[in-house]
């Protein structure tokens, strides 16, 4: 069994499910909500340390500039179990000997939500700004969508002494998607006062460059 205390280099295979933008997300209270691009996660169906199953890993913009993945790739690499996992919701991170060993045909850029095409540059998802996605809608129908994010979130709970940390899904896609659900308002506690309530006015001003159907 790999100590969990230690990070272990693992080998992984797979085809790509799902590719999507990776962000921290730092919360104070209900006066800040910041997003910040790190890469992106390829959800992949295959073999990591010797097991068939579902997993996500973590890679860097270079390395999807370089190598342009998309849904259905069949890929393989490298990389490293997670020392925080509750900081991080990619199986593996620090991805490395990334090869494609079979292309699937380029996604259809046209194609109504969720919108399977290539994922654009950090910038872009930085411009646009997101808002709350609901869990079960990032788990089933937004799930293929090039806007879908999964975020590592750090509450700040005792300012400069403690936070708190989770996962929370967001959508940096078409104000006017029909698939669009914000689920419910996000609780954000702070200590000795309780939570505060993330209801997305946080989300129109995280999203106030675009109108309805940028
Ligand atoms: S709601 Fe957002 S993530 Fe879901 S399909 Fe629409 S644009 Fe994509």
């Amino acid at each position: 069994m790999p100590d969990k205390n230690i990070q272990n280099k693992i080998s992984f295979q797979g085809v790509i499910r799902s590719v999507q933008p990776r962000s921290n997300v730092w919360r104070y209270r209900l006066d800040n909500r910041t997003h910040s691009m790190t890469g992106y996660n390829l959800f992949l169906k295959g073999v990591a340390e010797g097991e068939e199953r579902d997993f996500a890993v973590a890679i860097s913009e270079k390395q999807q500039q370089k190598l342009r993945f998309h849904i259905g790739d069949a890929i393989s690499g490298t990389a490293w179990t997670k020392l925080y996992p509750k900081l991080e919701y990619a199986d593996y991170y620090r991805a490395g000997a990334l090869k494609k060993n079979a292309e699937a045909p380029m996604p259809d850029e046209d194609k109504a939500s969720p919108w399977v095409g290539e994922v654009p540059d950090l910038s872009v998802y930085d411009w646009r700004g997101c808002r709350m996605l609901a869990a079960a809608s990032w788990k089933s129908r937004c799930f293929t969508c090039k806007w879908a994010c999964m975020a590592n979130v750090a509450i700040e709970y005792n300012w400069g002494v403690t936070q708190k940390f989770r996962f929370e899904s967001f959508c940096y896609g078409p104000k006017s998607c029909r698939l669009y659900k914000m689920g419910k308002p996000r609780a954000v506690p702070y200590k000795d006062c309780g939570s505060d309530y993330d209801k997305g006015w946080l989300d129109d001003i995280c999203t106030e460059r675009r109108g309805e159907d940028e």
